[in-house]
């Protein structure tokens, strides 16, 4: 059976760790290939093979940077079924499901290859008589991203093509789940003519990351994955000196108004909460129907859920394909015990699926709750799976209390007629993607993408501007060309202007 490598200054690299892991098939419970897992040893090579690219790659202007982004975004297309079929195959989500996530990532290929455009700085003219000044926007030096399973492609493409872009060398860590995808990215992108040690990729698994965490020569860390590991990243890598992005788990709400077109209402979510089997960061998992709509609005929920075909993500017509792992399906079924002990109402119940050709796959059905409250655990953790449930509110002020009160705030979506109503709730809402009748709001390459609270530990969202901005430092010239001899330096006193 084929074991993954590292790679690490352009080519295939052993891991001298001598550990590795198995890389499965979730459709059908098979392990499809091994992967090295990278050792503190392996992560030093690394780095030391980034920070070694390093001064050339800074030097190389910011056009011809965007030249070999642009020969990536290429082969990326060119490359596409290749990529969509391994995320298919290590993940599970359906063949369709996969390309859109691919077309995302490519995207910010697109957005970064803007270089010589997002890296331009301010200046101003005359900040005092005769002086002038400007800002610079410079490489941070050796970054490093460490990304969850769940968009094999998408998340590490939301990272390094803009570290890389600013004119930093980059160390990525991928989820040891589904390792190829990035490995494949990083030929592909060697093939465009990006310099050798320029991306070094080190599959691995807490080991790796905290090697990461406590290089000396890794200058900054962006980080994807659930809160607890989101928040450990921050603080580690903070205590090191770092700057740090950790991106962490959500509880994303839709309110649902009585307003609402309740077909076109049902649709989003449905498509929302139990696409890619519900394990998406801006999945809606939670519905907050507001006054009367909730049991029209659950009728048309439980009918459009029990229609969806669950299946190998490879073939045709399937709607929704397996969970991650045995580990994360039985954790999954363990949560809608909970809630069915804790007095939710089970609308329609996943567990125990039956799946022609996936007998051992590690599948979950649409599952749907209604009478949830948020004192249960259905509603309290983060379920990462096709579960969806419904809680009722009052009013949208007890809506927007409700969601504001939650410790997460990834995303959130509101689904109404009222151009009133939807203005109050981007503006009162603590969540730091919102969709209006847009049940998945995430943001375009060119926006930023991130949450609030113990969605997002650090300051700076992912790619877009804040991107540039968090791959960046800042250096700010203040400089004044005296055209006369002898005239005054400055005296003991802070100038003012
Ligand atoms: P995870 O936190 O288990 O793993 C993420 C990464 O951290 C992986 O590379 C993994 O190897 C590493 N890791 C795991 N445990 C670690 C530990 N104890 N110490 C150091 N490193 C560790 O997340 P996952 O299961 O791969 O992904 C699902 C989670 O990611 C969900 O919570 C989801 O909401 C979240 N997510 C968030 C966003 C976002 O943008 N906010 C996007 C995608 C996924």
């Amino acid at each position: 059976m084929e074991t993954l490598t590292l790679w690490i200054d352009g080519r295939r690299e052993p891991a001298t760790s001598g550990r590795s892991g198995d890389v499965f098939n979730p459709a059908t419970g098979e392990v499809v290939r091994k992967v090295a897992f990278a050792g503190a040893a392996d992560v030093d090579r690394a780095v030391q093979a980034a920070r070694a690219a390093f001064p050339a790659w800074r030097a190389t202007t910011p056009l011809r940077r965007g030249r070999i982004l642009t020969r990536f975004r290429e082969l990326m297309e060119q490359h596409r079924d290749e990529l969509v079929q391994l995320a298919t195959e290590e993940h599970g989500k359906t063949l369709a499901d996969a390309a859109g996530s691919v077309q995302r990532g490519i995207e910010v290929i697109e957005f970064a290859a803007g270089a010589p455009h997002l890296l331009k700085g301010e200046h101003a003219e005359d900040v005092g008589r005769g002086v002038d000044c400007h800002s610079l926007l410079q490489p941070v030096g050796v970054c490093a991203g460490i990304t969850p399973f769940n968009f094999p492609v998408m998340v590490p493409l939301w990272m390094f093509p803009v570290a890389i872009a600013c004119g930093n060398t980059f160390v990525l860590k991928p989820s040891e789940k589904v390792p190829s995808c990035s490995l494949r990215m990083a030929q592909l992108f060697q093939e465009a003519g990006l310099p050798d040690g320029v991306l070094n990729v080190v599959p691995g698994d807490k080991e790796a990351v905290d090697a990461l965490l406590n290089h000396p020569g890794v200058g900054a860390i962006s980080f994807v994955g659930s809160t607890p590991v989101a928040k450990y990243v921050y603080e580690t890598a903070a205590r090191n000196g770092k700057r740090v992005q950790a991106l962490g788990g959500a509880k994303n709400h839709a309110v649902v108004l009585p307003d609402a077109d309740l077909d076109f209402t049902a649709d989003a979510l449905i498509g929302s909460a139990y696409g890619s089997a519900g394990q998406r960061c801006m999945a809606i998992s939670a519905v907050v129907a507001v006054g009367a709509v909730g049991d029209a609005l659950v009728a048309k929920l439980k009918d459009k859920a029990a229609a969806l075909k669950v299946g190998r993500g490879d073939q045709a017509g399937i709607d929704m394909g397996p969970v991650i792992s045995a580990a994360h399906r039985d954790r999954i079924v363990g949560l809608i015990d909970s809630g069915v002990r804790e007095g939710a109402r089970l609308v329609l119940d996943g567990r125990g699926i039956r799946v022609p050709g996936g007998e051992s796959g590690f599948f979950v059905g649409p599952t749907l709750f209604d009478g949830v409250t948020p004192e249960m655990d259905i509603y309290r953790e983060e379920i990462f799976g096709p579960v969806l449930i419904v809680l009722r509110a009052a009013s949208l002020d007890e809506a927007i209390a409700l969601i504001n009160r939650n410790p997460y705030g990834n995303g959130t979506a509101i689904f109404t007629r009222s151009g009133a109503a939807a203005r109050r709730f981007e503006n009162e809402i603590e969540v730091g993607m919102v969709g209006i009748n847009v049940p998945i709001p995430v943001p375009m390459a060119f926006f930023s993408f991130g949450g609030w609270k113990a969605s997002l530990f650090g300051d700076l969202h992912m790619h877009g501007m804040e991107g540039v901005w968090f791959y960046t430092r800042t250096k700010t010239v203040t400089s004044r060309w005296p055209a006369e001899p002898g005239a005054s330096g400055g005296g003991l006193v802070m100038p003012t202007m």
